[in-house]
């Protein structure tokens, strides 16, 4: 039986990360992967979404290039050439992954590992053991059960399209579903979005939801709310969807976007004593640790906080707390995340409505909106807004929560992060200098 320090379960971001800071540490490593290193991320979820947001963004751009005094031009996308490219750039970074991983001595081995015992897992026909075993596993979209279910697509096969939908229609008001809802409207697609809520992107803050959703309607997308998707049919080669409200649409594509689960079912990991929550995610202490005090878990299938920077540190943390000696574990109170649709969205820390949950009167709101200078020889149909919003706690007023909608909002969120997180106070902002011109002065000067 092959023995290693460290097995591996994933080779996604989470997996990868941990597999090569453990290699430098000089443990012998092994990673199980049973389709494409590189994970979700790579290969069907930020960085074919993140080119595909920036092919898209040539449409939008050619207006506001007739406002700067270029001539109108005709120019057709070739949906086929895209994908192709796209494709063979995620296939080169796998691969370069791949390369690291043997020149680190890091074992990868291509099957489904499913767990034999508490240090021992099967994959193909192989039993491998090891002394510490980290499961990074990611997770998988979900439908809900509705008849007609498998008519439809999930985030999965939208990198898998052979050609644009004349129409879309999305079921989910999620950030998976409203970065595509944007994208395929500019690629042409017409488009139509639903969610049960009355807003979207839950959890994100009310002011921020309205201001995208607003957006995203003047860009000619349909929007339905308090709806739920009951039925999908075949409608010559068309499809039909039926929704609660008893409104039916057809569209030449249904995109399910309604939420992930954790890849756990067909791991077996009763048999190595690692518990699981309702929706299967595993349950880990502060550092990472399951039931099992060999066994770890990081990324997706812990279900804290499913994005790639936060995989990562997680799996970066449990090889200090192995191999560095330091017990590390995550603060999740200051991610920053974004929503990669036109307009943009970012956002770190507490929206409005957990602040006032903790914090009650104490807290303040600064809003501020503006017209970038970008949009400023546009006329009127063509502008767009940015918003910026602010809360702080105290008279010392030190900022709790920053949200942003609007050009390079993902970047400039990203900076005032790490500010966020050392415990600045509006004045902090207030006494910065800007960069002229700029958006991100804005928040100097609020
Ligand atoms: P994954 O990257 O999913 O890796 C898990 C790996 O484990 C996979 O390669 C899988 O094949 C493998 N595996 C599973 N079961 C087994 C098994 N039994 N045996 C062997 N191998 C197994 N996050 C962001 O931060 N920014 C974004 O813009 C963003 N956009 C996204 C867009 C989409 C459409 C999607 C779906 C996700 C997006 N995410 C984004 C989320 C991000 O992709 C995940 O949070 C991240 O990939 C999680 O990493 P992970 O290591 O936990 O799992």
């Amino acid at each position: 039986m092959a023995n290693f320090d460290f097995l591996i379960i994933g080779a996604g971001t989470g997996g990868m990360a941990a597999a090569q800071k453990a290699a430098e540490y000089g443990a012998k490593v092994a990673v199980i992967e049973k389709e494409k290193v590189g994970g979700t991320c790579l290969n069907r979820g930020c960085t074919p979404k993140k080119l595909m947001v920036y092919a898209a963004d040539f449409a939008l751009q050619e207006s506001l290039a007739v406002s700067y005094g270029w001539q109108e031009c005709q120019r057709q996308l070739d949906w086929s050439l895209l994908m192709q490219k796209i494709h063979q750039r995620l296939d080169s970074i796998s691969n370069s992954f791949t390369k690291t991983f043997a020149e680190k001595g890091i074992e990868l081995i291509y099957g489904e590992a499913k767990f034999i015992d508490s240090r021992t897992v099967k994959v193909n026909d192989q039993e491998i053991s090891a002394d510490k075993i980290l499961i990074a596993v990611g997770g998988h979209p979900i439908k809900p059960d509705i008849p007609g279910k498998d008519l439809a697509i999930t985030s999965r096969e939208m990198f898998q399209l052979k050609e644009i939908p004349q129409k879309l229609a999305i079921v989910g008001g999620g950030y998976i579903g409203v970065e595509f809802a944007s994208m395929m409207n500019a690629f042409g697609a017409e488009v139509v979005f639903m969610d049960t809520s009355e807003l979207i992107l839950s959890g994100f803050d009310k002011d921020l939801r309205t201001t995208v959703q607003q957006g995203l309607i003047e860009r000619g997308i349909e929007f339905i709310g308090e709806t739920t998707a009951e039925k999908i049919e075949q409608a010559g080669n068309r499809l039909q969807l039926h929704l609660s409200d008893e409104q039916t649409i057809t569209a030449d594509r249904v995109l399910l976007a309604t939420g992930r689960a954790p890849n756990t079912k067909s791991l077996d990991l009763d048999k190595a004593g690692v518990k699981v929550g309702d929706k299967g995610e595993i349950k880990v202490d502060e550092f990472c640790r399951t039931e099992n005090q060999h066994i770890y878990a990081v990324g997706d299938c812990i279900d804290r906080v499913p994005l790639t920077p936060v995989a990562k540190a997680e799996a970066l943390a449990v090889v200090e707390t192995l191999y560095g000696k330091q017990p590390k574990s995550i603060d999740y109170t200051y991610v920053t995340s974004a929503v990669f649709s036109r307009p943009e969205a970012a956002t770190v820390g507490m929206n409005e409505a957990e602040a006032r949950d903790k914090y009650g009167d104490r807290i303040n709101c600064h809003c501020d909106r503006t017209t970038p200078m970008l949009y400023s020889l546009a006329d009127e149909a063509n502008q767009e807004t940015v918003t910026i919003k602010l809360i702080t706690v105290g008279k010392e007023e030190k900022v709790v929560g920053v949200h942003m909608v609007g050009e390079h909002a993902a970047d400039i969120i990203q900076c005032i992060g790490v500010a966020v997180r050392q415990g600045i106070t509006k004045q902090d902002l207030d006494d910065s200098f800007g960069i002229h011109p700029t958006i991100g002065e804005e928040f100097m000067s609020m």
